[in-house]
């Protein structure tokens, strides 16, 4: 039985509110998702009853703010079904997690020679830290193409047989693109890169709250993702570590409790993942996010998935049919994720946002921190619709009602 959707915009207060004369239609989910009140209540409930300092108190508050952080990694553990809840290490997101690894292990093992791949249409926190880790050691940085004038083909297959050689030490990816909706095969990815010896990094942003994600199954070594966008709190994130490489990795950041021996000569380090959560970390978010995951596995996360992938089908129909729109990333019909972007003849995306701002329905416009990509297709920016577990057709409606009065209105 698929959750009855109408309960579960009950759980999300700030759905009800009118934006000027509207009700408030939420559709910019890829940038960040909307927070239930079962999370938000575990966070005044954590400053009201257990707000300490964790690890190294003695007294009540501080072991039930441990309990409740380490429970928490626990759940994100299981989560993801990650191994050993020490393969979690708390961030700030999926932006801090990547620089960990482009910091840490890019660092410690590439040379000049070496290739670090990545492809034509990942998010600048998936492409820069890679650029800076080339730059600092010498290695080449290369990218996995993009088919299709509007980027329908996805990425180029074929090329990784040519472009995966045992010169690649790392290969970094995304789940799903950010502005195309694409969905990559990640297992597939990360069987191939593991063929040539190189390490996987799977930029895990968009699909987190919206997939089922089993990191054993896909066997990657490394997964990044955000809180935010899974219902859970800003200011908290996963990085994910498969044991055996965050043991032999050095820490990029040092200080407060992730230490074992400190002299005036040096110190010494804990294990994962203590090493890498240097200072006081984000507790209260941390447990939030316990908290998230809970809420959405108690709908479901294949549910959630179905919900998606009906509205954007919708959407896609609905907007292919609206003269003057661009549609990139897969075609109707093509699986794609719950968002869909495209280009306003003789509109700029940001006078569509604002013109669809008056009628209540939140969308992104821009180049979503995705600066090459739009290159490629010959956009400087583009309109975004992203959707999720609260979101309706009768939204969809209210969107593409919407788009009609903004394409009569420039039409003059
Ligand atoms: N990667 C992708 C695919 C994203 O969509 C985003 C955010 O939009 C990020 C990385 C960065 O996430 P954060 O800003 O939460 O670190």
């Amino acid at each position: 039985m698929p959750p009855d959707w109408s309960n579960v915009r009950a759980d999300f207060p700030i759905l009800h509110q009118n934006v000027g004369r509207h009700p408030l239609v939420y559709l910019d989910n890829g940038a960040t998702s909307q927070k239930p009140r079962q999370v938000i209540q575990s966070l005044v409930n954590y400053y009201e009853r257990d707000n300490s300092n964790v690890h190294r108190g003695l007294h009540a508050l501080s072991m039930r703010a441990t309990d409740a952080y380490e429970g928490a990694r626990g759940r994100l553990a299981k989560f993801i079904n990650a191994a050993d809840p020490a393969e979690i290490i708390f961030t700030r997101g999926t932006t801090e997690s990547i620089n960990v690894i482009a910091r840490s292990w890019a660092h410690a093992h590439l040379k000049p020679g070496d290739v670090v791949l990545t492809t034509e249409i990942e998010h600048h926190s998936n492409l820069v830290p890679w650029q800076q880790a080339a730059q600092a050691s010498g290695a080449t940085l290369k990218y996995v193409p993009l088919l299709g004038a509007d980027g329908e083909g996805g990425l180029d297959l074929a090329a990784l047989d040519t472009l995966l050689t045992p010169q690649v030490k790392l290969f970094a990816f995304t789940h799903m693109s950010n502005t195309l909706g694409t969905i990559n095969p990640v297992a597939e990815f990360c069987r191939r890169a593991k063929a040539v010896g190189a390490v996987t990094v799977i930029d895990a942003a968009q699909s987190i709250g919206h997939v089922p994600l089993d990191v054993r199954a896909i066997d990657c070594d490394f997964l990044a993702f955000s809180g935010h966008k899974m219902c859970g709190p800003t200011g908290i994130g996963v990085l994910y570590g498969r044991r055996a490489l965050l043991e032999k990795l050095a820490p990029d950041e040092t200080g407060g409790g992730m230490v074992v021996s400190v002299t005036y000569e040096g110190a010494t380090w804990k294990p994962a993942p203590e090493r890498f959560e240097a200072g006081t970390p984000n507790v209260a978010d941390a447990i939030a996010l316990g908290v998230a995951c809970d809420y959405l596995d108690s709908l479901g996360r294949e549910k959630i998935a179905a919900h998606d992938t009906q509205l954007v089908n919708l959407a896609m129909e609905k907007l292919s049919a609206l003269p003057g729109i661009r549609i990139i990333g897969p075609r109707v019909g093509q699986p794609r994720s719950g968002l869909v972007s495209f280009a306003f003849e003789g509109v700029h995306a940001h006078d569509v946002v604002t013109f669809a701002d008056q009628d209540g329905v939140a969308l992104r416009g821009g180049h979503h921190c995705n600066q090459p990509l739009m290159r490629k297709l010959g956009l400087t920016s583009t309109t975004r619709a992203s959707f999720y577990l609260y979101n309706t057709p009768e939204e969809i409606d209210r969107l593409v009602a919407s788009l009609q009065k903004i394409q009569k209105f420039f039409a003059g």
